[in-house]
């Protein structure tokens, strides 16, 4: 791997290591379970799987489930799901609301050294009381109840005896600081609701501040990395682990992932599930892990990515074009070439003898020694690309025209010599006669063409459904511009094509395998598949046609 200088977060662990501050480190990955995650999880994921691995410490997968109205057991699945795709294994399983018990305990503790107090104020009240970066806040009338009373009332809460926002316990930290989420936080509230995992055995539950570094805490997180709008969280995350005096857990902060052309918080993308805009969270068109994943990207494409964006200080948008960049990169490794015809014109050979058939052999990857190759069948009438010949060739264009030859793939060098049209003036064949001499691979003619080209045999192609997808959204950050960001949706970022014809290697095509079909792109075969009905996603094509 090419060497690259070490980020902030590397810079901080190899000196906290070097000092032995730690023996060894421990990361998270701490989703919430309310949607399937994205490309900027992906990032986040990368990250702090990627550091354990590289200073050989441990990471955990923990669910953030403290909220209970949000989150559900298939967002669970699909989460672990998706982090073992991309190829980590977590050191342990956690849960949040495996520690509801403890953080309850850590509340008692706070109320009883007078460093918590139930407050019956209604959230109008506490806002009202909150003040501003100019003005300090001022202390609720339940600011200085006895412990006692503080202890019993907090009990009551978990009892279920008042109903949904009628107390909150709050850390009484200091209504003038500087810092407003350091003005006496809630800690928690009431929610009659049940949660996917603790049932109805709870009805109070802890505010993310107070859950998120006691759970580092507990399971000796050492360094517990996550994005920067949590930056004014820090003064109090270290506030509860001293008041606490827990396992010193620190936070650091990087700057979240963004990517042109689309939306990239689960509150938006559950929209457009909702909505219908798209077919699912795995729509290939979606900037979910699961939607790139059908769409073909592979594990290793997402890596790279996230290691070829590193870690910023500083929020930005990153271009699409680069992810892109670095799934073409690894499928043209990996992905065998085949031939496939999206918008066919039947091509008749008129000196090839009617009912023959010939096979060639054709190198499944030119980039894989290992690769192998396959046979293509041949025969007299081929489906060829309609834009692959021009009834009158204009300047440049080396492929099929009245006069004009051209090379295809594996076989024979061909000269076009007349074509029909229908009454809608649409052609509707070619003719053209080959050059028995020029085989691949065996070529006696001396003639060299300057146009290759696809084709599939007529009597062998089979059809397949192929899906064309363009960007999401017409906009490059749709979030940021005026108004409802569905607005900016792209219409056409699906095109399909109902009948292409496929080589009959490819109806072996299994869900998820990926291809190069030849001078089209990368395609995925979809879970929608059938055996006599395939359907191929468009990964993204050969080039980069997005530059402007
Ligand atoms: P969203 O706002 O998209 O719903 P979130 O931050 O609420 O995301 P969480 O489930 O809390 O989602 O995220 C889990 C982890 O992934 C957190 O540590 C979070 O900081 C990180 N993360 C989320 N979105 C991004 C992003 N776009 N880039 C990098 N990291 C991210
Ligand atoms: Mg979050
Ligand atoms: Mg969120």
């Amino acid at each position: 791997m090419e060497e690259r200088s070490l980020n902030f977060l590397e810079e901080i662990i190899e000196k906290d290591l070097a000092e032995g501050k730690y023996k060894s480190i421990y990361t998270r990955f701490p989703p919430e379970p309310n949607g399937y995650l994205h490309i900027g999880h992906a990032a986040s994921i990368c990250l702090n799987f990627g550091l354990a691995i590289k200073y050989q410490g441990k990471c955990n997968l923990r669910f953030d489930d403290t909220n209970p109205v949000t989150e559900e057991t298939e967002y669970v699945e699909s989460i672990m799901n998706d982090v073992k795709w991309l190829g980590f294994n977590w050191d342990e399983l956690r849960y949040t609301s495996d520690y509801f018990e403890q953080l309850y305990a850590y509340a008692v503790q706070l109320i009883r050294q007078g460093d918590a107090y139930v407050d019956d104020s209604t959230a109008e009240q506490m806002a009202a009381t909150k003040g501003d970066i100019n003005k300090p806040g001022t202390d609720s009338a339940w600011r200085s109840r006895s412990i006692d009373e503080n202890l019993a009332l907090f009990e009551e809460m978990r009892a279920g005896k008042y109903p949904d926002g009628a107390k909150v316990l709050r850390a009484k930290v200091d209504m003038a600081h500087p810092n407003l989420l350091m003005r006496d936080p809630i800690i928690y509230r009431i929610k009659h609701a049940h949660h996917h995992r603790t049932g109805d055995a709870w009805c109070i539950y802890p505010m993310y501040d107070f859950a998120h570094g006691q759970s580092d805490s507990i399971e000796q997180i050492t360094h517990s990395i996550c994005t920067l709008e949590f930056i004014h969280h820090r003064p109090l995350y270290d506030w509860f682990i001293q008041k606490l005096g827990i396992f010193p857990s620190h936070q650091y902060e990087f700057a979240r992932r963004n990517l042109t052309y689309t939306v990239m918080s689960k509150r938006k993308l559950l929209q457009l599930v909702n909505e219908k805009h798209v077919a699912g969270w795995d729509d290939p068109r979606m900037p979910t892990i699961s939607g790139l994943r059908r769409r073909g990207y592979t594990p290793e494409s997402i890596r790279n990515f996230a290691d070829t964006i590193g870690i910023a200080k500083r929020d930005n948008i990153t271009d699409v074009s680069l992810l892109e960049f670095c799934i073409r990169e690894n499928l043209n490794k990996v992905a065998n070439r085949v031939m496939a015809v999206l918008d066919p014109v039947k091509l008749v050979i008129t000196n090839y003898p009617e009912g023959q058939t010939e096979e060639f052999d054709a190198e499944n990857n030119p980039e894989d020694e290992q690769g192998g190759s396959r046979k293509v069948p041949f025969s007299r009438e081929i489906w060829i690309e309609r834009e692959d010949f021009q009834e009158q060739a204009t300047k440049k264009f080396f492929r099929l025209a009245p006069g004009l030859m051209v090379r295809l793939k594996y076989a024979y060098i061909v000269r076009c010599d007349d074509f029909k049209k229908d009454e809608q003036g649409v052609v509707t064949e070619i003719y053209c006669s080959y050059l028995p001499e020029s085989k691949s691979g065996n070529d006696t003619s001396g003639l060299k063409v300057k146009g290759t080209i696809h084709w599939v045999s007529v009597p062998h192609a089979q059809t397949a459904e192929v899906r064309l997808y363009d960007r999401l959204f017409r906009v490059e950050n749709p979030a940021n511009e005026d108004g409802d960001f569905k607005d900016y949706i792209n219409p056409d970022s699906l095109q399909v094509v109902a009948n292409a014809y496929i080589e009959p290697a490819l109806t072996q095509a299994q869900p998820g395998d990926r291809f190069q079909f030849l001078r089209k792109g990368y395609f995925c075969a979809d879970k929608d598949s059938t055996p006599g009905h395939l359907v191929f996603n468009r990964t993204v094509g050969l080039k980069d046609s997005w530059a402007k």
